[in-house]
């Protein structure tokens, strides 16, 4: 039987109901747990292609609710972008990086930290924030990285161009997330000041049987060595990848293939691990 329009859109207000309902749970529990501290940072190195030797590492978000499971953060920054509550979220990521570099340095040498910024946070004050962020944990602006996907840097070019060379005037570096996924990668290149792109994912999968794949890589390879700006190869997972990428003198890799992003603790144990051998 067919149903009746009225019900229809009854049916279809209570489904409407029950979204808006469970995104303000979320939201009033994301509050919360950045109240309690329930956020922490796992690492995933970064490493140098010829040497192996590690050049610095990604801070990825989590959330640890009160039973111990771990949030993803796919489940949450969505959210979190929404409601505005990922400039505060951000700028603990960004003072823990930073904390957490700080008291790593003197174990494992200069390394840098990269700090994932979102839409909302690039913002005329963000250079302020970082270097506040900075000046407390005692970190050296160059040990700093910054990493901003094209489709912020896309939104207000003008506000772009001016928070990036504040930023970069300080010392921090500027990576390209996601490089390609977006809609004028090589304007970017040529406008902004960006010391080095990562490649996204979704190129790196299916190198290096899928030929188109092969060509763009290959390709956004050269350019970033012609150009001079530092190249990371993201989702690196096989050893077929691995051969491939070094075949093209590709400077960086990062991926599952050397670790999953980890905990500090588990991190420092595989710093230790990777040191002695
Ligand atoms: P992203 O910045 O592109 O980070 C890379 C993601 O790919 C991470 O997922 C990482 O765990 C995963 N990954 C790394 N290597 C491999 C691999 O070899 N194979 C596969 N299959 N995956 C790999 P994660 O940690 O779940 O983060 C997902 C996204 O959430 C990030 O993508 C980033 O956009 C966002 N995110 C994470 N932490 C933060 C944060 O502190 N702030 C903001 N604004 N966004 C964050
Ligand atoms: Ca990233
Ligand atoms: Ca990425
Ligand atoms: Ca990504």
């Amino acid at each position: 039987a067919k149903e009746e329009g009225g019900a229809r859109a009854q049916r279809y207000l209570a489904a409407m109901q029950d979204v808006i309902t469970s995104r303000l749970a979320l939201e009033k529990n994301l509050r919360k747990a950045l109240e309690r501290g329930e956020f922490v940072l796992h690492y995933q190195p970064k490493v140098d292609i010829r040497t192996g030797a590690v050049t610095g590492m990604e801070a990825l978000v989590r959330w640890v609710r009160d039973d111990g499971t771990i949030v993803p953060p796919q489940d949450f920054i969505p959210v979190a972008e929404k409601t505005g509550l990922i400039v505060a979220l951000g700028e603990f990521v960004l003072r823990e990086a930073c904390r957490q570099m700080h008291a790593w340095q003197k174990r494992f040498g200069r390394l840098k930290m990269a700090v994932n910024i979102s839409a909302r946070q690039f913002q005329p004050g963000l250079p302020d924030t970082v270097a506040s962020a900075l000046a407390d944990a005692g970190l050296d602006p160059g040990l700093l990285e910054l990493e901003i996907t094209e489709t912020t840097m896309m939104r207000d070019l003008a506000l772009t161009v001016s928070v990036l060379e504040r930023l970069t005037t300080g010392g921090i570096a500027v990576a390209i997330d996601d490089f390609g996924t977006g809609h004028s990668s090589l304007y970017y290149l040529k406008t902004f000041p960006i010391s080095s792109i990562k490649i996204d994912r979704s190129f790196v999968r299916d190198i290096p049987n899928d030929e188109t794949d092969a060509t763009i890589v290959t390709t956004v390879v050269s350019m970033g060595r012609n150009l001079g700006i530092g190249i990371v190869a993201e989702g690196v997972e096989t050893e077929a990848q691995l051969d491939f990428l070094r075949s093209l003198e590709c400077p960086e890799v990062q991926g599952y293939y050397f670790s999953k992003p980890l905990p500090p603790h588990a991190f420092e144990a595989w710093m230790e691990n990777r040191l002695r051998v």
